[in-house]
């Protein structure tokens, strides 16, 4: 018999020997309880049983359509504001053409996927999105094609008098397959408001929107952008938050974390951050991720881009199923000077030498081929 305050894979057993899902209070005396070694056994021991040996990867190309924007969060390095459009020559909007000879770039590459975001930019159109979707599809029709952060698609309906609604049947129209499920950032009001801009929406309308967007029947991932000011509370409290979006109104593919990185954002100018949060932050928020949210959503991903690969390697040991992707082209992470690119047989690589199996896929997590 086990005793009670035992975890299992998400769930606490209590004094009534009842198993229920970990509070937040539950989940943050595990992560000071379990040393960092112990943490990752537990998630590793849960991934295996989830999940299995493989570590999937998309061959995936970012198409970043425009950085003018209507925001100017503190996080941020990509964006030129709106209100200097026409006075700077930083800031830049791709043509439908443009978009296709990105697109040409993409069959190049291989890509099984083609990720598009952009800036929130108030001059831009529904029929443009959906003239760039179409000619993605146009000229790959076969590929998956995930756009726009649940924010975006909030701002696309505000500034264009739509509702939610309105917009993502006409993207899908279009050829958007899945959203990209960017911008959460950190649900806790108090730091999302020192890390955003009322622009923003907040951590309740961001759930409230992906839980209609789901109910929708279109997919897309979870995200949290962490390392800069929010605490282990609040990160845990961010992870309870989307497992239980995930049991009510399903549709999240895969829990992506995602490290700040300062260079060049307006929160490290200010001050307030000092540099890049350490590497055993990013291994216990992989192994509390599996921990708390495996059993709603089981694709744990490992974003090699803000972590780096050797971290990303252990990570991968200790909660991890999932590398994201190739992201040629990336440009968001990019303009905070982490331009490191990777080639597929880099990737497979990596998952080789720490024993595990590497699998291609698209964005629904399907297995498109082992390499
Ligand atoms: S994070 Fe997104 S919304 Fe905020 S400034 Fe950057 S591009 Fe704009």
């Amino acid at each position: 018999m086990e005793a009670p305050g035992t975890y299992r894979a998400g769930y606490w057993l209590s004094e009534a020997n009842n198993l229920r899902p970990f509070s937040v209070k539950d989940a943050v005396e595990m992560n000071s309880e379990l040393s960092l070694y112990e943490l990752m056994d537990v998630a590793a021991g849960l991934t295996s049983r989830q999940v299995g040996d493989v570590v999937s990867y998309a061959v995936s190309y970012n198409i970043n359509y425009s950085n003018y924007c209507a925001a100017s969060c503190p996080i941020c390095a990509f964006y030129v504001p709106v209100k200097i459009k026409g006075r700077t020559s930083a800031g830049y909007e791709l043509s439908v053409e443009d978009v296709g000879r990105e697109t040409e770039k993409a069959r190049e590459a291989g890509a099984t996927e083609i990720h598009i975001v952009g800036g929130f930019n108030p001059g831009l159109s529904v029929e443009y999105y959906e003239s760039i979707f179409a000619e993605v599809k146009r000229r790959l029709p076969d590929i998956t094609l995930k756009a726009l952060t649940i924010p975006e698609i909030d701002f696309i309906a505000r500034v264009t008098g739509n509702s939610i609604r309105e917009v993502v049947d006409r993207f899908r129209a279009a050829g958007m397959d899945a959203h990209t499920g960017g911008g959460a950032e950190i649900f806790d009001k108090e730091v999302r408001r020192q890390i955003t801009t009322p622009e923003k929406i907040s951590g309740e309308k961001w759930l409230e929107d992906a839980a209609l967007i789901h109910g929708m029947g279109m997919k897309g991932n979870s995200t949290m952008t962490y390392g800069h000011l929010e605490n282990w509370e609040q990160i845990i409290d961010h992870m309870i938050r989307l497992r239980d979006s995930q049991i009510r109104t399903p549709g999240f593919l895969s829990f992506i974390p995602l490290k700040f990185s300062p260079e060049n954002t307006p929160l490290l100018k200010m001050g307030k951050v000092k540099g890049p949060s350490p590497a055993d932050k990013d291994l216990r928020v992989i192994a509390l991720a599996r921990i708390i949210m495996g059993m709603a959503i089981q694709n744990i991903s490992v974003y090699w881009v803000s972590i780096g690969k050797g971290v990303s390697q252990i990570a991968l040991n200790g909660g991890g199923s999932d590398l994201v992707g190739t992201a040629f082209s990336e440009k968001i992470f990019g303009a905070t000077n982490r331009k490191e690119g990777s080639t597929t047989e880099e990737l497979d690589h990596l998952i080789r030498e720490i024993g595990r199996i590497p699998a291609v896929r698209d964005s629904f997590y399907r297995i498109v081929r082992y390499p």
